[in-house]
Formats: C-alpha cells, sequence, structure tokens
C-alpha cells in the first residue's frame, strides 16, 4: 500500500496536532517527503526532528494569509522540486447556537476552515497544473453532511469544503489532478478545545470522550486515497466510529 506514497512531497496545514500530526507520522513512515505547516513552530520542528525531516521542513503558517499559504507550497518545492499532494488539513470548530452571536467565531471558521482551504488550492495549483499530476486532499467533516443546532456555521463551512473540492474535481480533468474529501466523525485530537462556550465545550468533551477514535485512523484514509494507482482519484470518503450513530 505504501508503493505510491514513498518519494512523494506532501504538505500538511495543521499538522501541530492532531489529524495533520497523526498524517505527517504515516506518511513520513511510509516513505514521503512531508512538509509541515501550522502556527506553532516549535511543535512542527519538533515533529519535524522526530521524523528526521530535512531542514526546512516545518514552515511557520496562518492559512488565513494567502501569502504564507503560498510560501509553504513554495518552500515544499524549492526543497523537494515538486509537490505531489497538498492536505488542506488546518481547522476549528467552535460550536454554539446562532442565537449567541459569536462572531468572532464565525469569522474564524470561515477564514481558516473554507479560506484557509481555497489558499491551499490556490498555492498548490500553480505547480501541479504544470506538472501535469498532483492530488489535493480537502478535509470535510460529517458536519458537511449533517447540520446539527449548535453547528450550523462549522457545518457550513464544512459543506462548503465538499462543494469546492466537487467543483476543483471537475476543473482539473485536464491536468490529471486526483481530489479527494476526508470526511471524518469524531476523532482524537484538540479540536473540542476550539470551542468558547463552557456549556457546549463541556458536552462536546463529553461526546469525544465516549466515541472519538485515534487520529491514525485519519492518517490511514488518506493513506488510502494517495496510494491508489494514479489513475484511481479516491474522490470522497466519510467514516465514523462504529459506536458514533449521528
Ligand atoms: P486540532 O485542533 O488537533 O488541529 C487543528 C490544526 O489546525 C492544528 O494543527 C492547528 O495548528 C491548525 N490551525 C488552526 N488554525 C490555523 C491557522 N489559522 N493557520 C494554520 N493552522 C491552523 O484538530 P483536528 O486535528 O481534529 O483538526 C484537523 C481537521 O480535521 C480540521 O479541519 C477539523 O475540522 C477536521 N475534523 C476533525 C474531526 C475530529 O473529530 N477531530 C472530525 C471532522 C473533521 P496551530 O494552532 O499550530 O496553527
Amino acid at each position: 500500500m505504501t508503493d505510491n506514497i514513498k518519494g512523494k512531497t506532501v504538505v500538511i496545514t495543521g499538522a501541530s496536532s492532531g489529524l495533520g500530526e497523526a498524517t505527517a507520522r504515516h506518511l513520513a513512515n511510509a516513505g514521503a517527503k512531508v512538509v509541515l505547516g501550522a502556527r506553532r513552530i516549535d511543535r512542527l520542528k519538533a515533529l519535524s526532528s522526530e521524523l528526521g525531516l530535512p531542514e526546512g521542513s516545518a514552515i511557520e503558517t496562518d492559512v488565513t494569509e494567502a501569502g504564507q499559504v503560498k510560501h509553504l507550497v513554495d518552500q515544499a518545492v524549492r526543497l523537494h522540486g515538486r509537490i505531489d499532494v497538498i492536505v488542506n488539513n488546518a481547522g476549528l470548530m467552535p460550536h454554539s447556537p446562532l442565537e449567541r452571536g459569536k462572531i468572532d467565531d464565525w469569522d474564524r471558521m470561515i477564514d481558516v476552515n473554507l479560506k484557509g482551504v481555497l489558499y491551499g488550492i490556490a498555492a498548490a495549483l500553480p505547480h501541479m497544473t504544470a506538472q501535469k499530476s498532483g492530488h489535493i486532499v480537502n478535509v470535510s467533516s460529517v458536519a458537511g453532511h449533517k447540520v446539527r443546532p449548535g453547528s450550523a456555521v462549522y457545518a457550513a463551512t464544512k459543506t462548503a469544503v465538499r462543494v469546492i473540492s466537487e467543483g476543483l474535481r471537475q476543473e482539473v480533468k485536464p491536468y490529471n489532478i486526483r481530489t479527494t474529501i476526508v470526511s471524518p466523525g469524531a476523532v482524537e485530537s484538540e479540536l473540542p478545545q476550539s470551542i468558547t462556550e463552557a456549556d457546549v465545550a463541556a458536552g462536546i468533551a463529553d461526546f469525544y470522550e465516549r466515541y472519538a477514535i485515534p487520529a491514525d485512523s485519519f492518517a490511514r484514509v488518506v493513506a488510502f486515497a494517495i496510494s491508489q494507482p494514479e489513475e484511481v482519484d479516491i474522490n470522497e470518503i466519510l467514516f465514523r466510529p462504529t459506536a458514533q450513530e449521528l
């Protein structure tokens, strides 16, 4: 399964914790050249040295700044000569009912979960269209398929990620580029910590404690999509903990 992973240059946003970090470990162990982006550079540097990555593989990146995402991708190309995969993974989930009017949280979700993914696409596409190959993996969620009370804005961003990814899939056909949407259920990470309302946070913490599965479950899904032969385009994967009903 690692055959089509080995040697690939893979840029991962949000690689400083949770799903992104697990994916970096998994793919690096499978022989990929991973390049790590997130704001917490200390964490990225520690991960980079633990994985034995070359100097310059950990890049401080705020995905709400298009120029910083471009720098991340361009640096990966400078380091390794090309970019084979970008995993647009950075995100946050500060759930709350709309009536609480948490406008700052709404703005951050739109900026990171939605615009951050678009900036990743914008940064990677010029290289991938020139190469006539590449793979864009966008992280949505079960919330990209279902909305529940308290998750309207998060679900809107994750639904938008799926819509953009499907539009992208059709547009990049002439360039031999693959696109994958990954929609996880509850997976262990720091995501519940992004919730700013104490009562909502307590409910979600309880849910994650009961149901969340290890972050490597996500990494294996990404590895599955990447490892397929180049003519196989895995467009969408939705997965949950076996015990998760909703
Ligand atoms: P974590 O909170 O553990 O990780 C989020 C990552 O996003 C961190 O590395 C963080 O890095 C990064 N990030 C946040 N804001 C920014 C920013 N402005 N610029 C760059 N990086 C940023 O949560 P997860 O690992 O769970 O989240 C990863 C993705 O998975 C998200 O898109 C999330 O919505 C999605 N997801 C997660 C599920 C789960 O149950 N865990 C379920 C469904 C989807 P830093 O703070 O260092 O910048």
